[in-house]
């Protein structure tokens, strides 16, 4: 080895640089019905000094799961995690967290809050408040050290959760959605702040590890993004960022990216390339490998009828602006409008299909009726729901038999959501109706299989 990298090489081999190393990691969780539910699958990265790394994915993609095999919270089913080379068999002992939620203990003052992590460590008393009053200073909290976190605004409580980090002076900084809980300018001041941090030359931590939902923040922030897949989370791109510190949004090239970025998440541009819901012949897909997405038919019209208003094409990061959006609101109807057939995106432009045009033309009972044939032919969940009433003596069935096929695939909870959601889609297009208190589905009498919601049939069948 050539690398004379003195004080941390722990052993030879390893690249000097790389602070941490994801290796071939997947990890599963347990479903209620005992089979295994995985989240991640065969994830490998690297973070290396000097740079900010984002993990970008919508909500579900197991962005916390893997920031937490990183820390060394839970263990990958399979696979490994090294820090400086060495295989984690515990929690990582060169990194520190910020959380969402900010995770402050309410009955301890800030300087109190941000000692903790020093404690955790072994560090003595008045070394301990030595460096966290240095900590409180850097990240702007002077004068609040006796304050109690119910005192603090939102923006403040996470400056706390910032400084219990950087206290212990972690080699990484890891950060799970730190900024998602605040508002827009709070969140952009905090932001600035920490960037204007790590260019300072003393700042201890070599690499920053930010999971975030939001395309914008990943953009603003990082040098590689990582963009994860769901079902189970699986890293679709590696994205390079190489625009200079501080970057500005409205720039150009800076835009190109988002837009790229949006078309990425919405699933469009792993080719085939055009039309690949129109190729997808009904009677494919199972209600597990194409979930409904968490759109209600309301915000999906609402959105298609924007999008003729707009002309029938409109960049996706615009409309997400124009709608005061997160791209985790957006997203579910554009997906939604794209199962069904009546819009596609291409190159982050939503365009509107011919199909889409008579939706959002037609009355009431006519778009219901063109949503109910589009959500029994391309929806497999609905379609599912479907054949399965219709196969009983008098269409009618408890949720817990579609709650049990869907655990086969879904935690506990996305169940009860895509349940949730495939109920509102079924009424809306009177294909199946839910009783709340029966726990029973029924089939609306006249949602045949030709596909003709008899729409303002009054009468239930059974
Ligand atoms: P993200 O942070 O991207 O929103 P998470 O990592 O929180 O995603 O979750 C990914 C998936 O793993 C979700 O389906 C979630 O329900 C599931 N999950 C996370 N933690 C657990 C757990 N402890 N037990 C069972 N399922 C879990
Ligand atoms: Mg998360």
């Amino acid at each position: 080895m050539t690398s004379s990298s003195a004080a941390v090489a722990a052993r030879p081999g390893p690249d000097p640089a790389v602070i941490i190393e994801v290796v071939h990691v997947t990890k599963s969780f347990v479903s209620p019905d005992g089979s295994p539910l995985p989240v991640l699958d065969d994830i490998s990265l690297d973070i290396r000094e000097g740079e900010i790394v984002a993990l970008l994915g919508r909500s579900g993609s197991g962005k916390s799961t893997l920031l937490r095999c990183i820390a060394g919270l839970i263990a990958p089913t399979s696979g490994e995690v090294r820090y400086r080379g060495n295989v984690l068999n515990g929690a990582n002992p060169g990194v520190a967290m910020v959380f969402q939620s900010f995770a402050l203990l309410p009955w301890l003052t800030v300087r109190q809050n941000v000692e903790l992590g020093l404690e955790a460590r072994g560090v003595g008393p008045a070394e301990r408040r030595q460096r966290a009053e240095r900590a409180i200073d850097t990240i702007g909290l002077d004068g609040f050290e006796s304050a109690y976190p119910k005192e603090l605004s939102g923006g403040m409580r996470q400056r706390v959760g910032f400084a219990r980090a950087l206290v212990v002076e972690p080699d990484a900084l890891l950060m799970d959605e730190p900024f998602s809980a605040l508002d827009v300018l709070t969140a952009q001041n905090l932001r600035a702040e920490l960037l204007r941090l790590w260019r300072e030359k003393d700042f201890p931590t070599k690499a920053m590890l930010i999971v975030t939902h939001n395309i914008e923040e990943a953009v603003i922030l990082a040098d590689r993004i990582f963009v994860l897949g769901a079902n189970p989370g699986r890293i679709r791109t590696e994205i390079n960022c190489p625009f200079p510190q501080p970057r500005d949004r409205h720039d150009e090239q800076f835009q190109a990216l988002v837009d790229q970025i949006y078309g990425l998440m919405t699933g469009r541009d792993t080719r085939p390339p055009a039309h690949i819901w129109t190729v997808a012949t009904p009677g494919e897909g199972s209600p597990t490998d194409t979930p409904l997405p968490a759109a209600s038919v309301g915000g999906m019209s609402g959105l298609l009828e924007i999008l003729v208003g707009h002309g029938g094409r409109e960049d996706l990061p615009q409309l997400a602006h124009e709608l005061t959006f997160e791209v985790d609101d957006l997203l579910p109807l554009v997906d939604a409008a794209q199962l069904l057939g009546l819009a596609e995106v291409t190159d982050a432009d939503l365009n509107i299909l011919d199909d889409g045009r008579v939706f959002v033309a037609a009355d009431i009972l006519e778009s219901k009726r063109i949503f109910a044939r589009r959500a029994r032919e391309r929806a497999p969940l609905v379609r599912a729901i479907c054949r399965a009433l219709e196969a009983t003596s008098n269409g009618t069935l408890g949720e817990g038999f579609f709650l049990d096929l869907l655990r086969r695939g879904f935690s506990e909870d996305e169940a009860r959501q895509q349940a949730r959601i495939a109920v509102d889609w079924g009424r809306y297009g009177e294909l199946f109706d839910f009783d709340a208190n029966t726990g029973q589905f029924t089939l609306e009498p006249a949602a045949s299989e030709d596909g003709h919601a008899n729409v303002g049939a009054e009468a239930r069948a059974g």
